[in-house]
């Protein structure tokens, strides 16, 4: 008999009850130290409390009003979002997945306010992961994600992750867009050089296309950066946001300049629960925390730290672990065993981490997370690989 929750996951054993900053309490009591922080999402901890304030204080006072009315809660969050970054004007939505779809939607009808709606080719690639609604699994076009999800929505075409002749090869004035993640998350941790990105940015100026940047796993400050295409120097037309933003609140945004957004007028788009004054307060009380330069810098030394402690578990480990990869608090160890395996002995030890395609184990910490939670994550982790050693 199908259990009563759809059975579209396959779950570790493991229930918790209680958060605190790094640390997820199970219902048994037991303390894992986290560094999957909910895929991500966690940015700032379990119930960290600036968030509970900022979720509590506007749940006493107005939860949801539509978007029929003005929202100061939106505008504030949308505020924030464009002075810090590249973008214009930001719609707000509830998740990764919503945002793409706007995405893709904005890009169609950019092309179609410029007078030529067949111009709809956008570029991606593979190992991309942009969410799973029948847009986004188009775009990243992966097997496991469409198989008899068809027929699929057109206008995608997906080259080698990385292989910029490929894409030079295949841009041209039909390109709509060019859509990816500065770092492929599912993918594996597979961080673009910042070299390809910037070639990128020319390819989409001297064809017109649009840049669209996934940043739902690398931004909110994940890289060390707010966003991790800051790290090149370039800016993107159109990104998605959403994870992080909400530091566990469902939120996430589509951020766009003012001409990549031209013909998204009054009722082109819209959402019943997109931007509500309770996820709007809670983002942009993250958005506050994150977005100051010395939480930054703070990311950036211990991404160092963490780094550094990786290395030397790799050089412990090498049955099990090849390399480290990735950029700030979005890291991954690169496997020689099933990085399931790794995970499953992580519970074992008491430590949450995350698999990824490409053979790859992800860590994804809390951007809070403290240099003993560093040290004991890596104590933790060689446990683990100890325990795989053979
Ligand atoms: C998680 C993720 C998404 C989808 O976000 P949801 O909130 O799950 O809909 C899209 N793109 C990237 C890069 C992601 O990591």
């Amino acid at each position: 008999m199908i259990s009563h929750v759809l059975p579209t996951y396959n779950r570790a054993p493991i229930a918790f009850e209680r958060g605190e900053g790094s640390w997820a309490i199970a219902t048994d009591g037991t303390r894992y130290l986290d560094l999957g922080a909910g895929i991500a999402v966690n940015a700032l901890g379990h119930a960290n409390p600036e968030l509970v304030a900022a979720l509590t204080a506007q749940a006493g006072r107005i939860w949801h009003v539509s978007n029929l009315y003005q929202i100061p809660e939106q505008e504030r969050l949308a505020d924030l979002l464009v002075e810090n970054t590249f973008a214009d004007t930001v719609f707000v939505t509830n998740s990764g997945t919503e945002a793409a779809e706007l995405a893709i939607k904005m890009v169609r009808k950019y092309w179609d306010e410029m007078s030529d709606p067949e111009r709809i080719e956008i570029l991606t690639f593979e190992g991309a992961f942009h969410g799973r609604s029948t847009g986004a699994i188009a775009a990243a076009g992966s097997e496991k994600m469409v198989k008899g999800f068809g027929p699929l929505m057109p206008g995608f075409r997906q080259l080698p992750w990385g292989d910029m002749a490929a894409l030079e090869a295949a841009m041209s004035e039909r390109t709509a867009a060019v859509m990816l993640e500065p770092v492929q998350g599912e993918g594996g941790i597979r961080p673009l050089p910042d070299a390809d990105l910037r070639r990128i940015r020319a390819l989409c100026d001297r064809t017109g296309a649009l840049l669209v940047l996934d940043e739902v796993q690398s931004g909110m400050g994940r890289t060390g950066k707010l966003f991790a295409h800051e790290w090149a120097g370039v800016t993107p037309d159109i990104m998605m946001v959403a994870k992080g933003i909400g530091g566990g609140f469902p939120l996430g945004a589509v951020l766009a300049t003012e001409a990549a957004a031209a013909g998204m007028a009054a009722g082109t788009h819209g959402s019943t629960y997109g931007g509500n004054p309770l996820a709007c307060a809670v983002g942009a009380r993250v958005m506050e925390i994150v977005a100051d330069p010395a939480f930054l810098a703070e990311v950036n030394r211990k991404a160092a730290l963490l780094r550094q402690k990786l290395e030397g578990l790799v050089a412990a480990h090498p049955a099990v672990f090849e390399a480290v990869r990735g950029q700030g608090l979005m890291l991954g160890l690169k496997c020689r065993v099933a990085p399931g395996d790794v995970v499953k002995a992580g519970y074992a030890e008491h430590v949450l981490t995350v698999a990824a395609a490409d053979n790859t184990l992800r860590l994804l910490p809390p951007l809070t997370i403290s240099d003993e939670e560093i040290a004991e994550a890596v104590a933790r982790l060689d446990r683990a690989a100890g325990r795989l050693d053979g």
